[in-house]
């Protein structure tokens, strides 16, 4: 029978080949033997690419570790990233047998193996992907024809659902299904569409709720755990701090009053079990650093307040590619809040989030201007600027310049 939360006396893998990486660089050994995700990024990385070792032998390294947890990332939907294109996958809309029987049940097959039986493993199911059928599949602004063509085919639903079913027989996985971040379903009108989203998808191809033992926010991405200088119902001279420009109404401001709120929110609406427990990528959202806040803003207008309080200086919340001045955050620790599971690293600090140049590849990962520095932006992020480092590598590759401000910038302090 499955734990009530699997972290609590969990020591999950460290996966070797991010290890090595990591070590390699001056002041690397400080996170170097931190515990973090392995991507499943497409069918190849299960026996194994030439940057990463393959799904039994990360296993069997695991075991030889000593781990008792395993944490794994299921990243290959038909039609991936369909609001970006730095991570667009390997497989089409019309690919979903190809996801079922070439992805999931290979996976699945590996993760069922009686060797294994004692890890407990931690599956985060397909980062971006529901969230993008709430908010870019429609008629709003931002939205795009391949999220509406997604959507259309109902593929990112039913290839969740069979991914659920799937992995929630093998009696120790344990399934958390993306939920994007608080700069993304915050908003009233985004929430409880995004909870019944989940619940269509955790329902659909056989899946039930009681496959899903919770979810995770922040994946990959930089938002805040918790901003300490500025609260949400805040107002300067009587006007509410949600009318400023960066919260733009928004009903939170960090990923831990989010994650909480949106747990209730999936029990009292979606109907999920009640034991469920989030999830929080802490990776890369410390926000450390010289520029860092001590104290609130000046109480002049609302901007000059929530501007000079933030420890999340983007130029908008809805940035997500190597974000300059990011540092890393929380070490990877359980139950660390009510309702929260863990805070994990979803994202192995010092991957790139995308090539901040067009790059030839046989990976499907297109360029995505929200990777270019110089780019002006789009109605995704408010059409400001991106925020992103230069001279970016491919997604998923290993970028020094990033990992090394990541450790300058860690918060706490490393
Ligand atoms: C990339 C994957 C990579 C992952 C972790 C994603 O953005 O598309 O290829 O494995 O990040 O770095």
């Amino acid at each position: 029978a499955r734990v009530e939360n699997p972290y609590v006396g969990a020591t999950p893998y460290v996966n070797e080949d991010w290890s090595a990486r990591a070590a390699a660089e001056p002041g690397g050994s400080a996170v170097a033997n931190e515990p973090s995700f392995v991507w499943m990024d497409r069918i190849a990385a299960i026996e194994g690419t030439s940057i990463s070792r393959g799904l039994r032998a990360h296993l069997d390294a695991a075991l030889a570790q000593g781990a008792n947890m395993f944490q794994v990332v299921i990243y290959d939907l038909p039609g991936r990233d369909c609001a970006a294109l730095a991570s667009n996958g390997e497989l089409q809309i019309a690919d979903l047998q190809r996801y079922k029987t070439e992805y999931i049940d290979e996976i699945a097959g590996i993760l069922d193996d009686a060797a294994y039986a004692n890890l407990r493993i931690a599956a985060l199911i397909e980062p971006d992907s529901l969230p993008n059928m709430v908010t870019n599949a429609g008629s709003q602004a931002g939205s795009t024809q391949a999220c509406r063509d997604v959507k259309a085919s109902g593929v990112y639903e039913k290839g969740v659902g069979y991914a659920l079913n799937k992995l929630g027989d093998i009696p120790n996985v344990y399934n958390y299904i993306d939920a994007g971040h608080h700069g993304w379903l915050g908003w009233d009108t985004n929430l409880d569409p995004s909870v019944d989203e989940f619940k269509v998808a955790a329902t659909s191809e056989g899946a039930t709720v009681n496959d899903v033992t919770g979810f995770i926010v922040n994946t990959a991405n930089y938002s805040a755990l918790h901003e300490p200088y500025f609260k949400v119902t805040d107002t300067v001279a009587n006007n509410p701090v949600r009318s400023s420009t960066w919260i733009d109404w928004n009903q939170y401001i960090d990923e831990l009053s989010f994650a909480q709120a949106l747990r209730d929110r999936l029990v009292s609406r979606g109907g999920f079990p009640s034991g469920i427990g989030m999830l929080i990528d802490t990776a890369r959202n410390g926000w450390g650093g010289p520029d860092r806040p001590t104290g609130p803003g000046p109480t002049t207008s609302v901007n000059a307040y929530v501007d000079g309080s933030r420890i999340d200086p983007r130029y908008h919340a809805g940035n997500w590619c190597n974000q300059v001045g990011a540092g890393i955050g929380e070490r990877p620790q359980a139950a660390p809040e009510p309702g929260i599971d863990a805070y994990v690293w979803a994202k192995p600090p010092g991957e790139s989030d995308g090539n901040s140049q067009p790059e030839d590849n046989d990976e499907g990962k297109g360029f995505d201007q929200m990777c270019d520095p110089t780019y002006p932006g789009n109605d995704r992020n408010g059409h400001n600027p991106t925020g992103a480092m230069p001279n970016a590598p491919l997604a998923g590759h290993w970028f020094s310049a990033q990992f090394q401000m990541l450790l300058a910038n860690a918060y706490p302090p490393l």
